[in-house]
């Protein structure tokens, strides 16, 4: 087995395009600064994690010891007793997301799945394909879900068993919603805690709320029931991936058994990657809770400087609490496309991710934003 010249060139030039392009990323909340090469010689081998870690497989090429300490550790940073829980590495926030809905919709089959306008597209997708009874709730003006209207619509739809979609750091403007006011506020509809479900999507934010000192409410101690994040965002990895974690007596009501490999599933792929259970151990094992800290209040002062630096230059920009996701208007074209952005509703963002250990690529970008804000004025 071997590639022809031509094909090996074309290899060759792809990997001076990605040394080229690596650290890019200032639209996008995937981190660059990871370091897996003690982690390469495992690429030889065909890992699957197939079903459960926390159960015996006979298919011996599996992560599971590794998986199941990242579990422990997410149980940890997420404030639930390791027993009472269960999760494991997904495929990425999305499939989190999935698994999270799964469950309420498992819970409630009759539930609607209420979620913010500023929802992740994702939820769109998975409300289809699980057949959720959904409603979209309006926005406050910073992303945060208006909790006036998801009460409002509760109540029209007379609604005894709710499925509470939340967002812990939003995709485009990074916005906490405020799980303790909806869950007072739903108290007050008389909807006891057992008659609701909470999953809380923290793609991003997951990795910064528990590192900071005053982080808004997101834990199983503030009442969720299920979590996701994504593992190649924050934390960073090659392959995408990320972690879910539910509670235990949840996920016991959809486990399936599966003869030929003598387990139990309660994941929704079958095979699943056993190398990013590694890659996720080893970014926890690697950083201690004191490094996370520094590396994300870094990230949140690159943050607060670029709003300060657009403020003082005239520019509408701002960044909700405890966010690295700065909100400023969309730039002409050129400026976005030159920078890469993401841009959606006349608004543009920059994430400042681990990464950028300095404020180089960030200022160059701000100087564009500037100087195309003052020749559009002119
Ligand atoms: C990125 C993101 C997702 C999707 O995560 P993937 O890892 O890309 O599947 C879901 N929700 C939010 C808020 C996100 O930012």
């Amino acid at each position: 087995m071997a590639l022809s010249i031509e094909d090996q060139n074309r290899l060759d030039a792809f990997w001076a395009y990605c040394v080229k392009n690596q650290y890019f990323n200032i639209g996008y909340p995937e981190s660059a600064d990871f370091d897996y090469t003690n982690l390469e010689r495992f690429m030889r081998f065909s890992i699957n994690n197939c079903g459960d870690w926390a159960e015996y497989c006979n298919y011996l090429l599996n992560s599971f010891d590794f998986e199941k300490e990242v579990m422990e550790y997410f149980a940890d940073l997420f404030k639930i007793p390791f027993e009472q829980s269960w999760g494991y590495v997904t495929n990425g926030g999305t499939e989190g997301n999935m698994f999270g809905c799964y469950l309420g919709r498992e819970l409630f089959p009759d539930g609607t799945l209420y979620y913010s306008k500023d929802t992740h597209y994702s939820v769109a997708k998975i409300v289809k394909l699980l057949r959720i009874k959904s409603q979209v709730v309006e926005s406050l003006p910073n992303g945060e879900m208006d909790y006036d209207d998801l009460i409002r619509k509760i109540k029209a739809d007379n609604e005894k068993h709710p499925i509470i979609f939340a967002n812990i750091g939003t995709t485009v403007r990074g916005a906490v919603d405020n799980i303790a006011l909806i869950q007072e506020r739903i108290k007050e509809l008389g909807i006891n805690r057992e008659d609701y479900y909470l999953h809380a999507d923290a793609a991003l934010s997951g990795m910064i709320l528990p590192f900071v000192d005053d982080a808004q409410p997101f834990t199983f101690a503030d009442g969720i029931d299920s979590i996701g994040v994504s593992g190649h965002k924050m934390i960073g990895s090659p392959i995408p991936c990320g972690i879910v974690l539910a509670k235990k007596e949840n996920v016991d009501r959809i486990t399936v058994e599966i003869d030929y490999i003598s387990a139990h599933d309660k994941t929704i792929t079958g095979s699943r990657n056993g190398h990013t259970p590694l890659m996720m151990w080893s970014a926890i094992r690697s950083h201690s809770f004191a490094e996370w800290k520094r590396r994300i209040e870094h990230s949140l002062e690159l943050a607060q400087y670029a709003v300060d630096r657009l403020k003082k230059a005239g520019i509408d920009a701002w960044r909700n609490k405890n966010s690295i996701t700065v909100v400023f208007p969309e730039p002409s074209e050129a400026v976005w496309k030159e920078h890469c952005l993401a841009t959606s509703g006349g608004q543009a963002h920059l994430i400042t991710t681990a990464h950028h250990l300095d404020s180089d690529k960030i200022d160059a970008l701000i100087d564009d934003v500037i100087a195309d804000a003052q020749n559009r004025a002119a």
